[in-house]
Formats: C-alpha cells, structure tokens, sequence
C-alpha cells in the first residue's frame, strides 16, 4: 500500500506547487538575489547587481545609512529561458570612511497600489563588504598664487561657484544612461591618481578628487558615457567645465578645457565629442581632470575606464564587473 500512496502524495504536492509558483504570480514572494564585490577600496565606486524572479518594479539598496532606487529591466537569465528582473547600480565608498566592515542590503519593490507609495515586498537580500585603503601619496604642484590663496574679491565668486555645482549634483534622474565599461575620454595617460593629498606651492590643499589625463591643448574630449549636460561654464578653480548626468545618481565632470562644445540640456551620447583639452582654471599645463560623482560622493574614476592603449600595463580593478549593465530595448 504505502508504496502507491507515496507517489500519489507526491503527484498532489507537487501539482500544487506548480499552482504556487505559476499560477498566481501576485502572490508570489520575489527571490531576491545580490551580487557586489567582497572588498572595495575607500575612495572608490563598486557595481551592486540585483535579480528577482518575479516582477518588480525596482530595487531599494540600502548603504551607508542611505536607500537607492534603481529601476528593474527585464530579461533573459544568461542560463536559460527563465525571465528574471534586474537592476545594476553603483554605489560610493567615501575616502574617509571610517568603518571596516559594511554590510549592502537589497530589497524588491512592486508596483504603485492605487497611486499610493511602492510596495515592499519580499526578503532582502545582504552582502558583507570590507573596506580597505589605496595608497595615497603626497603631490607637490606648483600654480599662480592666485589659485593658492584667492585674492579677496574672488571669494564671492568661489562660494557662487560651489553652490552650483552643488545645486548640480543634487538632480536625480532614476534612469539609467550609463553603461560599463565608461568610454575613456582622451586617449593619453594618467598623470595624476585620484586621492593624491595635495600641496600647492608648499601649502597643503586637501586631496586630489579627480583623474588627470594628458592631453595636448585643443585635443577633444569624449563624453564617458550617454546622458544630458547638466552644467556649462567657467569656474574659478576648475576653469571651463562640463557636467554630464548619467542617470541613477551618477555624474561625470570634465574640467579645465579650452573650449565647451555643447550646451546645458543637450542630450550627449557615449563617445560625442563635448569640449577640447585645455589649461583653464588651476592647473600646471593643459590636461583632462575627469572627476566621478556617485550618488554625490567623490569616486576613482580609473576603475571604470579602459586603460590607455599605448603605456598603461596596469590591469583593472578586479572589484569591478564592467559587463553587468543589462543592454536595454534601443
Ligand atoms: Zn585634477
């Protein structure tokens, strides 16, 4: 007897769940899974990767103390036929982070109740994430006195100039335009390493929050990847700049150029041409300053452009994984 009941039961249980899990899909709990790197460096950006098995509108990923909304695409699972529902987002370590160890949260959000807030629904999921430190040595530069103790009259202009790039900075837009790897904005070397503690003419000057990339005067600089100009225009320190928004808290600012090929507002894509290398602002000569900004945060931008072609031997970071973007409808 028990040796045809056994499967009969089975049958029974497993038809119901098939109902479970195809049936109903509102009823379904999302399987959330994550994928971030298991140590990041202070001072850079990492790539978090979210999946859900089930429809979700987005991901809230809480870090440091903060939640980020990525917006999920649907898509093939790379296995086999299976939908899954993802999202990519990167996300800040600051330089002067003071903790050791941290941990990265993901939870599913479904969609809007009758124009109420979204929902969350189902587990999150966690990732453990050490920090560790970049070695950051010291540079001395030297520059006109005036860009190391402003004369007075500038200090108006250099207040205005910081709340517009903070004005700047503050956007958000939830879409996604960018993509891994970044196009690598000139060609030529890097010359300056992002973090480097600075000394102007003998005075220290805080840390270096940028990349310099050589580049001979009037060289083009192409856009790091596809989004719309936030920012145009020149500024004390940094001279004539151009500030692209990429979606999802992620910025790119490009500085000290001789000239700005486009204008505030205007939709670029990865690769287009937006200004010419030049040697505005507070500078030693002309080069390319790239800066990063990750959800407001200062980042190394190194990481996530290709290495120069020519010189570089240095391998990139392996803490990043510049092939999770999913690729998108058009
Ligand atoms: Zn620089």
């Amino acid at each position: 007897m028990p040796t045809l009941i056994l499967p009969l039961i089975l049958a029974c249980f497993s038809l119901l769940l098939m109902a479970a899990l195809g049936g109903s899909p509102a009823f379904a709990a999302p399987q959330v899974s994550l994928e971030a790197p298991a140590t990041v460096a202070r001072g850079d950006a990492f790539v978090a990767l979210a999946v859900s098995n089930e429809p979700v509108q987005s991901f809230s990923f809480k870090w440091m103390g903060k939640n980020y909304a990525a917006t999920a695409y649907a898509g093939e699972a790379s296995t086999g036929a299976e939908k899954k529902w993802q999202a990519v987002i990167l996300l800040p370590v600051p330089l002067d982070a003071k903790e050791n160890d941290l941990t990265l949260a993901v939870a599913p959000i479904t969609g809007q109740t009758g124009g109420k807030k979204p929902v969350a629904a189902g587990q999150a999921a966690t990732q453990n994430i050490g920090l560790y430190n970049k070695d950051r040595p010291v540079q001395q530069l030297t520059v006109d006195k005036k860009y190391v103790d402003p004369p007075a009259a500038q200090m108006e202009r250099i207040k205005a100039d910081r709340e517009l790039v903070r004005k700047t900075l503050a956007q958000y837009s939830p879409e996604r335009q960018w993509t891994l790897p970044f196009e690598r904005p000139v060609s030529g070397d890097v010359s300056s390493l992002f973090g480097l503690k600075r000394v102007f003419n003998g005075q220290p000057r805080g840390l270096h929050r940028g990349l310099d990339l050589r580049g001979a005067e009037g060289t083009p600089i192409l856009a790091c990847a596809d989004g719309k100009v936030a920012l145009t225009g020149n500024l004390y320190f940094s001279g004539n700049v151009v500030y692209i928004n990429h979606g999802e808290g992620v910025f790119t600012a490009y500085l000290h150029m001789s000239k700005v090929l486009v204008e505030k507002d205007q939709v670029v894509r990865k690769g287009d041409v937006i200004g010419l290398v030049g040697a505005t602002g507070r500078v030693t000569g002309p080069h390319l300053h790239l800066s990063l900004l990750v959800q407001g945060v200062s980042v190394d931008p190194q990481p996530f452009i290709p290495a120069a072609e020519s010189s570089e031997k240095k391998a990139p970071s392996s803490a990043n994984q510049p092939s999770k973007a999913p690729k998108k409808g058009k």
